[in-house]
């Protein structure tokens, strides 16, 4: 019998498993379909930790991400882990400056406070190539590895007395006087059945389906999980142009089309935000989008003009719609009222859920009273 079965070895799986097994002690179980931790949604993304200025002050994402970079950050240099705390600057035309003064706003709210206005001159003196804008520079944003991070976490919590079993996918579960008996199937197609006192849904953009396949069925019947595409293409001539990310300012549904730099000064721009129009992992990159993404950053990179763009790849956002209605916040849900006591469901772990992932295991397990 498990304390904690754990569906999905994402960043936010890995992070689970770890906080669980190490800090209370518990003996978890961590299954994952594929044959490595971190081969979904955690293995294409901008590999940022957001400051976490972005976010209403009463959602989820703002409440997980401010702690969360700050352990991650402590995590990534007391383990000497790649990472950089390059800093970032989100710029704005003039007329949209009250957004940035938002934005600014909403950071301190937030208890953000890295925070500065700076003018357009002072941008353009920096990176001639960017269009004198006027920006909100983020000091304590920062870049890592995230495969390195993850490779960190599961070491830990497997050297911790922590079970990892890949290849194993969630079927069902039923409900004893204890907790759930999760029946799984290996890659024979072998059923199995575990107990465990709780279990955790952090299957990414399996999450809805699990579920549903768990039982939720009238629970979750108003909800719609929709993939949302973000592509990137490559700068490589500008290779080492930017030590810091440049990002517009966000839409509706995503933080725009930035250029992301990596931990080898390798610049990309991306990524864009397409609903799939069925919901399979499609990771090409169609190459007649590279004149919308030109378009789009030439706005404040003019300087992109005199660089040659390259595929490069694409990732995934789990979007939930309830009631055909985008849910902007992460929905870590205790399913106690749904009558089943220590199951809690994560769904739509949309960015920032790299930063947010070491802060999720203290919110949940708050919300089990420990
Ligand atoms: C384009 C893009 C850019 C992003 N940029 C950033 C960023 O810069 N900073 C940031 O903080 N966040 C960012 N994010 C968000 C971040 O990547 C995600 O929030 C985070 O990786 C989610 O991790 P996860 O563990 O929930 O999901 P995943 O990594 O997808 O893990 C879920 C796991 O569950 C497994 N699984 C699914 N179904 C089952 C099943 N039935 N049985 C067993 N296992 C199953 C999957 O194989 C997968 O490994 C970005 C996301 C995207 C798409």
């Amino acid at each position: 019998m498990y304390d904690l079965l754990i569906i999905g070895a994402g960043i936010v799986g890995v992070s689970l498993g770890r906080y669980f097994q190490l800090e209370h002690n518990w003996q978890c179980l961590l299954i994952e379909r594929e044959e490595r931790c971190g081969q979904g949604i955690s293995a294409r993304n901008s590999e940022v930790l957001h400051a976490g200025f972005y976010y209403p002050a009463d959602s989820l994402k703002a409440k997980l991400c401010v702690p969360g970079r700050a352990q991650l950050a402590a995590y990534l240099i007391s383990n000497n882990l790649p990472y950089r705390q390059c800093g970032k600057y989100v710029l704005a035309p003039d007329e949209q400056v009250a957004e940035l003064e938002q934005l600014y706003r909403q950071g301190l709210t937030n208890g953000v406070n890295d925070l500065d206005l700076v003018d357009g001159d002072y941008l353009h003196r920096l990176y001639p190539e960017l269009a004198a804008m006027p920006a909100l520079y983020s000091s304590n944003t920062g870049i890592l590895s995230v495969d390195s991070l993850l490779h960190q976490l599961a070491g830990e919590f497997q050297a911790h007395g922590g079970d990892l079993a890949v290849q194993t996918v969630f079927h069902s579960m039923h409900r004893n006087n204890t907790g759930y008996d999760v029946t799984l199937t290996d890659i024979e197609g072998e059923e199995i059945t575990v107990s465990a006192a709780h279990v955790i849904n952090a299957a990414g953009l399996g999450a809805l389906d699990v579920a549903r396949k768990a039982g939720f069925i009238t629970r979750y019947k108003d909800y719609e999980l929709r993939y949302c595409k973000g592509s990137y293409f490559k700068a490589p001539d500008a290779r080492g142009a930017f030590k810091h990310l440049i990002y517009p300012l966000p839409t509706i549904n995503s933080l725009g089309i930035h250029i992301r730099i990596d931990l080898q000064d390798e610049v990309r721009i991306g990524p864009d935000a397409n609903y799939l129009a069925t919901n399979e992992e499609d990771y090409s990159v169609d190459p007649e989008s590279e004149q919308a993404f030109r378009e789009y950053v030439e706005l404040y990179w003019p300087g992109v003009a005199g660089h040659q763009l390259t595929i490069d790849w694409a990732g995934i956002r789990p979007h939930i719609f309830v009631a055909g209605e985008f849910s902007h916040d992460f929905q870590v849900n205790d399913e106690n009222e749904s009558g089943c006591p220590g199951w809690v469901n994560m769904l739509g772990i949309d960015s920032p859920g790299l930063t947010a992932a070491p802060a999720f295991g203290p919110h949940i397990a708050e919300l089990w009273g420990l």
